[in-house]
């Protein structure tokens, strides 16, 4: 599904990012990146949807080279879940859900059947949420906002950085929880960026753990934790 081989990644001022790493996502895995802070897991992610370029080495996404693909068909089919969750405020809950299945020319009864589907699947109720603004939502709610927006097109992938780290423990744990149900039910490839170890062995099927740069272990959480 998602094959990484030899990347790295220089930044202009010569920071040695990510330093030849491989690896295998499988269809429908849920593939957890965790190190300390910049180890190099956010820039990792960015070149996986080719937010940022590859210095090095070569990314695949179901056998063809990412660098192959056309860009909007690339980002169309991979959802992205940021750590600050960036919801338009001028937009409504509904508005945001829907700007991918708007670009791609959905039909308004879709995209309105889409939402629905969505807010129920986080537990907020449609008709009440869907006209409100983010700035009248918690910032658990908005994060779940965020979580499902990057579901709304039927991505295969989704990425997710560090998408729970700013909420309540409480919160995240909901939300810890919500993933595991999505996931059980839309069998996602799902890359998810985390420092928290306790996160990554709840969430995980298999875990990937960086320093530096480099890719020290991986595994699954078990594996990972018979060998800390
Ligand atoms: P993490 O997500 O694990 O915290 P990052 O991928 O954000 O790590 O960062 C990895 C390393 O690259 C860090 O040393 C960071 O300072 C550096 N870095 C990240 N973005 C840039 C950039 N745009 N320019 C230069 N260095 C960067
Ligand atoms: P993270 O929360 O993943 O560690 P950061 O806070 O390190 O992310 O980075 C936030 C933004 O700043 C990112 O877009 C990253 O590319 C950029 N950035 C991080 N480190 C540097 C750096 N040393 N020089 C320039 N930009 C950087």
């Amino acid at each position: 599904m998602i094959k990484l081989e030899n990347v790295t990644k220089t930044y202009e001022d010569g920071t040695m990012a990510v330093d030849s790493i491989n690896f295998e996502v499988q269809q429908g895995e849920f593939f957890v990146l965790i190190g300390p802070s910049g180890c190099g897991k956010t820039t990792t992610l960015k070149m996986m949807n080719r937010l940022i370029p590859i210095s090095d080495g070569t990314i695949y996404i179901d056998g063809k080279k990412i660098s192959d693909y056309n860009i909007h068909e690339l980002r169309w089919n991979i959802g992205y879940v940021l750590q600050q969750i960036a919801l338009f405020p001028h937009m409504t809950i509904e508005e945001n859900i829907a700007i991918v299945p708007e670009l791609k020319k959905w039909s308004q009864e879709k995209i309105k059947h889409r939402v629905t589907e969505l807010l129920e699947m986080v537990g907020l109720d449609p008709e009440t949420y869907r006209d409100r603004k983010p700035s009248e939502l918690s910032g658990g709610e908005q994060q779940r906002i965020g979580v499902v927006r990057a579901l709304a097109a039927d991505p295969d992938i989704i990425l997710m950085d560090e998408p729970f780290s700013a909420l309540d423990p409480i919160s995240r744990e909901k939300l810890q929880d919500d993933m595991i149900a999505l996931q059980k039910n839309i069998k996602k490839t799902i890359v998810f960026v985390t420092h928290d170890m306790q996160e990554a062995i709840k969430l995980a099927d298999r875990i990937c753990l960086m320093k530096d740069g480099k890719m020290i272990q991986l595994g699954t959480p078990e594996e990972i934790q018979q060998n800390p």
